[in-house]
């Protein structure tokens, strides 16, 4: 490990050297193992990249929020320092986007959901892509959001990038366009004007195939549309 970056008082980035691994691509998870006191074998537990593969894949970040009385990610969001090993395998997952995909892009994230979309935006800004990207993000709160202060930079700088924050706790906090759970009218709004002809949807299972069937409604073409559920 190279450097833990503090995202939200439950929430880091763990950035990592591989040694001997595949080039990842962007939406792509690592299968990081660890093991726990009272269990015989290591446990496992999947992590998506966070970070673009773009100019160096053996250097990732993961992006890990702390499920509390979970086995691993507690371990993973305090108990760890740079300079540790970390045991991780992958790259793995086929949630995942290229240039060669094409767009507009839609991307839909809930919570750590959002956390390969990221991989895939920053992945567009290092590769110079002109695709237009829209990024529909929920959070509790505002200041809980993962990236939300790179996702702002990124969006003023880049006019191809459309950040639409929401907020299911923080009903007050101005920063975020919605304050309610996503929902159909929110996805329809997120597809007029620029249809998807590629979308991303990752986070609880429950949210995903809410908005998966949302948009089969809103006649977008299941072939282009990718699902990761976070179960
Ligand atoms: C493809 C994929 C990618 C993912 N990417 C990310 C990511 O980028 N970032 C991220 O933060 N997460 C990600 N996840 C989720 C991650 O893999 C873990 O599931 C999550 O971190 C919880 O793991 P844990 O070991 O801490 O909790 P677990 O030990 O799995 O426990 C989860 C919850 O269940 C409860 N529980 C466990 N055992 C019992 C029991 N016997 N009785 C009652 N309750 C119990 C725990 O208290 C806890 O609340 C991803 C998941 C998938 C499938």
């Amino acid at each position: 490990m190279i450097e833990i970056i503090e995202e939200a008082p439950d929430a880091v980035t763990l950035r990592l050297r591989i040694v001997d691994s595949a080039d990842f691509l962007p939406g792509q998870y690592y299968n990081v193992r660890m093991t726990v006191p009272g269990r015989t074998g290591p446990v496992q537990r999947a992590y998506s990249v966070a970070s673009s593969p773009i100019p160096d894949s053996s250097i990732i970040d993961i992006g890990v929020r702390e499920v509390p009385g979970g086995l691993i990610s507690p371990q993973l969001v305090r108990g760890l320092s740079v300079g540790d090993q970390v045991q991780v395998r992958g790259p793995v997952g086929r949630f995942t986007w290229t240039k060669d995909d094409g767009g507009p892009v839609l991307l839909v994230g809930a919570g750590s959901g959002v956390v390969p979309l990221m991989s895939m935006i920053r992945y567009a800004v290092a590769a110079d892509l002109d695709i237009p990207v829209r990024l529909v993000c929920s959070s509790s709160s505002f200041d809980s959001a993962f990236y939300h202060r790179d996702l702002a930079n990124l969006a003023e700088q880049h006019s191809w990038l459309e950040v639409v924050h929401t907020l299911t706790r923080d009903l007050s906090d101005a920063r975020a366009t919605h304050h309610r759970r996503i929902d159909h009218r929110m996805v329809a709004e997120a597809v007029a004007g620029q249809l998807p002809r590629r979308a991303y949807i990752c986070g609880p299972p429950a949210m995903v195939e809410e908005v998966q069937g949302w948009l089969g409604e809103l006649a977008i073409d299941p072939a282009g549309v990718r699902v990761e559920k976070y179960d």
